[in-house]
């Protein structure tokens, strides 16, 4: 029945495989000569199978432990370096007929405030964002074919790629939509998007149809093939994740695996990134109500054992952690976060009149983009704005390769320090310019190539005497 070339749901993430594998992880989590072994394969860098990360997620050995923690660490800075890449949601509509009873959105809310932003609207939301300093976005909106069919996300695309404000531009659009049609991703394809990111939610299908009693959305198969849709239609990034909270976070961890390597299998590319976003308060959602939430400690084990498991897939954390969270899941494997975020539609421009609750979620990290690029700096990251990969038609089974060889850090690392000095240059406090410039400085003597670090210079200087958007 378990097939991961299969292009079924229910062939490639098989319950009765994920059972097998929770049964396996849990006879054998005291099993030190088994642990060994796979952290010895964890080593090679080459992954590991969902069984054998479900066994390490499982561990309770403290000494084995620390070895998980302490290779999850050694492999974020081999492929990862101290880079953390910049983002920002932008909520575009609200309006939704799906019945998902973990999100304020459902069709059902009357209290929640419904809107959907004009194009002038959009507009003033980007320029806002670009005065932040932000490159990248995420768009989010919620489902419906009358306020916000594929034609209103593709003008919205056109819009935030055409705002050019001062010396600011959003170079990357990363799209996180509801499951659609082959068509409607060859479409979103050709609007130049970034990543195509869709949650989950769970991969439990019992528990998906319960918690999503209504709407299209209810059609489990339908949008946990959704990956294989937007592939066929030609985006070869994709990005997975799952609400942590709605089930048995050991299901839903070793699940999010399967379809990982269900995609490498069918498709012979893998995920882009993996988000693992925890549910959160939010208009009318308790998330006590919930009894599967996990506590921060469980949170940081899955984090590092995602990374050992896929070493080659970006991580995202948003603003639904806390500083002192994202401060200790940062160095386990992260390699993006947002800042500066609003989770409410137009609360960019203008904040969210007190009686007009639009938000999907309450923010946990309530500092601005500069406090957090001022934070990661401290903590000795470089806060990056990079958008190069896509642009430079590196993406797919190209980035992939390009990123299991290794040499994706001789692009990584020069672009975060040309963004980082437009950064720096256009938008930062003087605390942060001043930080910011020392780490530039500090950081270009670890460029290992002669040539590139020249270059690196020269885009420097050519940065400060008004010049923008170098990257290799
Ligand atoms: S999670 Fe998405 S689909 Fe579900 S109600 Fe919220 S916006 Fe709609
Ligand atoms: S070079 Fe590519 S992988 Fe590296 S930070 Fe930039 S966009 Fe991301």
């Amino acid at each position: 029945m378990y097939n991961p070339k299969s292009l079924r749901a229910e062939e490639f993430i098989a319950h009765e495989e994920v059972l097998e594998t929770l049964a396996s992880a849990e006879a054998n989590k005291e099993n030190r000569e088994l642990i060994d072994a796979i952290i010895a394969k964890a080593r090679l860098r080459k992954g590991l199978s969902h069984r054998e990360a479900a066994v390490l997620l499982d561990c309770t050995l403290e000494e084995k432990n620390k070895e998980i923690y302490a290779l999850a660490e050694q492999i974020k800075k081999d492929y990862y370096g101290n880079r953390i890449v910049m983002f920002a949601p932008l909520y575009l509509s609200n309006y939704c007929i799906n019945g998902c009873v973990y999100c304020p959105y459902h069709q059902k809310n009357t209290h929640i405030a419904r809107k959907k932003l004009t194009q002038e609207e959009v507009a003033r939301e980007v320029r806002a964002l670009q005065d932040m300093g932000h490159k990248r976005l995420a768009i989010e909106s919620g489902e419906d074919p009358v306020h916000s069919p594929i034609e209103y996300i593709l003008e919205c695309i056109d819009t935030i790629y055409g705002v050019k404000h001062k010396n600011g531009s959003i170079r990357r659009v990363n799209v996180n939509i509801a499951a659609t049609t082959v068509e409607n991703y060859r479409k979103l394809r050709d609007a130049e998007i970034g990543t195509y990111i869709l949650f989950q939610e769970t991969y439990h299908k019992d528990s998906y149809e319960k918690l999503h009693p209504t709407g299209p959305k209810h059609n489990y198969a339908y949008h946990t093939e959704a990956m294989d849709r937007a592939m066929e239609g030609g985006i070869d990034d994709v990005g997975l994740g799952v609400l942590f909270g709605l089930e048995f976070y050991r299901y839903e961890f070793a699940a999010l695996l399967m379809h990982a390597e269900h995609l490498e299998a069918a498709h012979g590319v893998g995920p882009h990134t993996i988000s693992v976003p925890r549910i959160r308060q939010a208009d009318g959602i308790d998330p006590g109500a919930f009894d599967n939430g996990i506590d921060d400690d469980t949170f940081a084990k899955i984090i590092a054992c995602v990374r050992i498991a896929a070493p080659y897939t970006g991580m995202i954390v948003s603003t639904r952690e806390s500083q002192d969270c994202r401060e200790r899941v940062l160095h386990l494997g992260v390699s993006q976060i947002s800042g500066g975020s609003k989770t409410s539609v137009g609360g960019y421009y203008e904040p969210q009149p007190e009686d007009e609750n639009s938000e999907q979620f309450d923010v946990s990290d309530k500092r601005t983009l500069d406090e957090i690029v001022e934070w990661l700096m401290k903590l000795g990251y470089i806060p990056s704005f990079c958008t190069a990969c896509y642009r430079e038609g590196r993406t797919g089974d190209r980035f992939m390769s390009l990123c299991k060889s290794g040499n994706l850090q001789n692009c990584c690392h020069p672009n975060a320090l040309m963004t980082l000095k437009e950064y720096v240059t256009d938008y930062a406090s003087a605390s942060t310019k001043t930080l910011g410039e020392a780490l530039i400085g500090a950081e270009i003597g670890n460029i290992p190539k002669d040539k590139v670090r020249q270059l690196v210079r020269d885009n420097l200087l050519r940065i400060e005497q008004g010049q923008r958007d170098f990257r290799l």
